[in-house]
C-alpha cells in the first residue's frame, strides 16, 4: 500500500508520515532524503568533509554531468533512513551545505525522473507512507491514499521558530519559507501542486495528533 502526502515545507508532513506509518505497520519515507543524499554525494566528491562542509563549487549548469552523476550514485532507503553506498547518512542530511544546495539540484528535470525510479523501487518492496512535494501528482497518482497536507506561512513559521533549531528571527523564517515556497511551486517538473483528488487538509489550527487522527480514520472510511 502507498500512502502519498504532499505539502510545502513545515506543514507538519514528516511528523505526521512518521507516525502515521508506525500506526498503519508501513515504512516511512522521506523523499527529499533522496534529493539530499544527491547532494551530499556530489558535496563529497567536490572535497567536502562528512557533512559536505568546506566542499569546493558545484557547478550545477553542466547538467549533463550531474544528471549522470545521480544515475550512477547508490542509494537505498531502509527503516526510515537513506544510505549511500551502504552508509546510513542520516546524521548529515540537514547540515548547512547540503541545505544550500539541495533546491536547485532538486529543480534539474533529469535529476527528479532518475530519483522517481530510486523512490517507486524502494516502495515496490515495501508498502510506505511517502511524504514530498510531487508524490500525489507523479511519482504515486495511483496511490492508494493521498493527502495534501497545508498550513499558511505564519503557522509554518511559528512552528520552526519555537522548535528553537534555527538561529534566526520568526520574521526571518517567514522570508525564508515563503522564498522556499516560490521554487517549490515554480520547477518545471514535480512543482508542488494540490493533486484535485487528494484530500486537503489545512494543519494551522490542529495538532500533530488531530491531523493524524483525521487521516487515520480517512484511510479506514
Ligand atoms: O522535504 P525536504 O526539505 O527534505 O526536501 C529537500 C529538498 O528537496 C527541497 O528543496 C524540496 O523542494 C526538494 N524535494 C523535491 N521533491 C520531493 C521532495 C523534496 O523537489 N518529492
Amino acid at each position: 500500500m502507498v500512502v502519498a502526502i504532499d505539502g510545502p515545507a513545515g506543514s507538519g508532513k514528516s511528523t505526521i508520515a512518521r507516525m502515521l506509518a508506525d500506526r498503519l505497520g508501513l515504512m516511512f519515507m522521506n523523499t527529499g532524503s533522496f534529493y539530499r543524499g544527491v547532494t551530499l554525494a556530489l558535496l563529497r566528491r567536490a572535497g567536502g568533509a562528512a557533512d559536505g562542509a568546506g566542499a569546493g563549487a558545484v557547478d550545477l549548469t553542466d547538467e549533463a554531468a550531474i544528471i549522470d552523476f545521480a544515475r550512477k550514485v547508490e542509494l537505498d532507503y531502509r527503516d526510515g533512513k537513506l544510505y549511500l553506498s551502504g552508509e546510513d547518512v542520516e546524521p548529515y542530511l540537514r547540515s548547512d551545505a547540503v541545505e544550500a544546495l539541495v533546491a536547485p539540484l532538486s529543480a534539474i528535470v533529469g535529476v527528479r525522473r532518475i530519483i522517481n525510479e530510486k523512490i517507486r523501487a524502494v516502495a515496490a518492496r515495501n508498502g510506505v507512507v511517502c511524504e514530498g512535494r510531487d508524490m500525489t501528482t507523479v511519482v504515486f497518482p495511483n496511490a492508494e491514499h493521498k493527502f495534501y497536507l497545508d498550513a499558511s506561512v505564519e503557522a509554518r513559521a511559528l512552528r520552526r521558530f519555537t522548535q528553537g533549531t534555527s538561529g534566526l528571527s520568526l520574521s526571518e523564517i517567514e522570508a525564508s519559507i515563503a522564498a522556499r515556497d516560490e521554487i517549490d511551486r515554480n520547477k518545471k517538473e514535480g512543482s508542488l501542486q494540490r493533486a484535485p483528488d487528494a484530500f486537503y487538509l489545512d494543519t494551522s489550527g490542529l495538532t500533530i495528533t488531530q491531523v493524524c487522527e483525521i487521516i487515520v480514520s480517512k484511510i479506514h472510511t
